[in-house]
């Protein structure tokens, strides 16, 4: 941080682009763990093809069109250090490193979010099955789902895929 910062002007402040649909801005509450507290931000709304232009082919279809990675692909093993997972599109923080456990399903795993509020839960019927779809409280990006077969302390596993997520180190926070 440097001086500057005494200044009163808000240029540091990051404006979402106005999509000209109107000014409704909803406020969330999440967890950031660079300051370890509960912060209120903008939720981000933005149409299909404003993410299909900010995201690769890959990452819009899994999280905007609620695709699968292919199993195996996650190259997430190789993180070793210790550090947050984020959402690709909006930067929320989701998942601790600490939470993440081999599950031998080809999709990285992890028994809890970081925060209960940044993340949403809602039922998923599509393709015959009845399961929970995970999405990004600040963005509504489509994270995986969740099941009740993980490991303790919380009996869930978080099946998420690694397209949809970027890891971020502890001291790069
Ligand atoms: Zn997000």
């Amino acid at each position: 941080m440097n001086s500057k910062n005494r200044c009163a002007n808000h240029d540091n402040i990051v404006h979402l682009e106005d999509s000209g649909g109107g000014a409704d801005i909803t406020t969330i509450q999440i967890y950031d763990a660079k300051q370890d507290k509960v912060v209120a931000v903008e939720k981000i709304e933005k149409s299909d093809e404003e993410w299909k232009k900010l995201l690769t082919e890959k990452q819009y279809e899994i999280t905007t069109r609620q695709g699968t990675e292919s199993p195996g692909t996650c190259t997430f093993e190789e993180v070793h250090e210790p550090g947050i997972f984020q959402c690709v599109r909006c930067g929320t923080d989701l998942f601790r490193s600490s939470t993440k456990f081999e599950s031998g399903t080809g999709w990285p795993s992890y028994y809890e979010p970081i925060s209960r509020l940044n993340v949403m839960e809602q039922p998923d019927r599509s393709q015959g099955m009845v399961r929970t779809e995970v999405l990004c409280a600040r963005c509504g990006s489509h994270l995986g789902h969740v099941f009740d077969d993980g490991p303790l302390p919380t009996g869930k596993r978080y099946c998420m895929n690694g397209l949809a997520l970027k890891f971020v180190p502890e001291g790069q926070l």
